[in-house]
């Protein structure tokens, strides 16, 4: 008689929370286009409830699982991907070990996802699609537009670079253990203009230092530019971070580079 398989115990430290329906799984799975993606990494597949549909998707794939008990379970369930099974902390790996493009996927474990996020950016010329599963405020936040409340550093630096798109959302009933919050899957696109037209360092710096003050005008939050006063009657500096495009960022590093040069 075959041995029943021991379920995974919730670890709430690891932002354990399984996803029930297999349908749902399908569903987030679906919304992974693989077409010109070289290999699929798969953040956090706990049991395994997305993996089965992953795997049907017959593309070079890999599963990054943090929980030992996890892994294990995994490798007895699918022993046809053991060898793709990577027993790792996902924000520790290298992706340049995997062939890009690199389609990420999973149903994220809350408490890093924002991290995973800053992560994926950093390898935006490797990481071409991201199909995600984030508390629902963080899923609003990343695909939200300027001018609303929750845009905010993570809004502007994804949309840099990605297209983003909110897929649907989810009521806690459909996890185990049910989380606090109710949740939402977005998926990612890389946008096919690679580069940003400014000096993408200084643009990331600046972004930040205007949100960390956002209820100032711009003209405070970057004194630290040293802008001349002619720059500065410019009416950007009038503007409050949360009502600026990406464009309207970018635009801005073009003016504080050119100063910085001509100074
Ligand atoms: N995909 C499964 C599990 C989601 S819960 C499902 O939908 O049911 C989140 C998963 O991420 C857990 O399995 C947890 O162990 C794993 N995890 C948490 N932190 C991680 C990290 N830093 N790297 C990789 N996996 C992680």
């Amino acid at each position: 008689m075959k041995k029943s398989k021991s379920l995974v115990k919730p670890k709430k430290n690891l932002g354990q929370h399984f996803l029930k329906s297999s349908d749902v799984a399908k569903k987030i799975v679906d919304c992974l286009n693989t077409k010109n993606i070289s290999s699929i990494l798969e953040i956090g597949p706990g049991m395994g409830i997305l993996t089965e549909h992953i795997i049907n998707l017959s593309k070079k794939s890999y599963f990054i699982e943090i929980d030992k008990e996890s892994a294990t379970y995994l490798k007895e369930k699918f022993k046809q991907i053991e060898d793709n099974i990577v027993e790792k902390d996902f924000l520790k790996i290298d992706l340049k070990n995997f062939k890009s493009p690199i389609g990420v996927i999973g149903n994220f474990p809350y408490n890093i996802s924002s991290q995973i996020i800053f992560k994926v950016i950093d390898n935006r010329n490797l990481v071409d699609k991201v199909v995600g599963m984030f508390q629902l405020e963080v899923a609003k936040r990343i695909c939200e537009n300027p001018g609303t409340k929750s845009y905010g550093i993570i809004s502007v630096l994804v949309q840099a670079f990605y297209e983003t798109k909110f897929e649907f959302m989810l009521e806690p009933e459909y996890f185990n253990p049910p989380p606090k919050v109710d949740s939402g899957v977005i998926s990612l696109k890389r946008r096919k203009e690679k580069s940003l037209n400014c000096n993408e360092n200084l643009f990331f710096k600046i972004v930040k230092l205007s949100f960390q003050q956002r209820r100032k005008t711009l003209r405070n939050s970057l004194k630290i530019f040293n802008l001349s006063n002619n720059i500065k009657e410019d009416v950007i500096f009038d503007k409050r971070p949360e009502t600026l495009s990406v464009k309207d960022f970018v635009h801005l590093t073009n003016i504080i580079a050119n100063e910085n040069i001509s100074a």
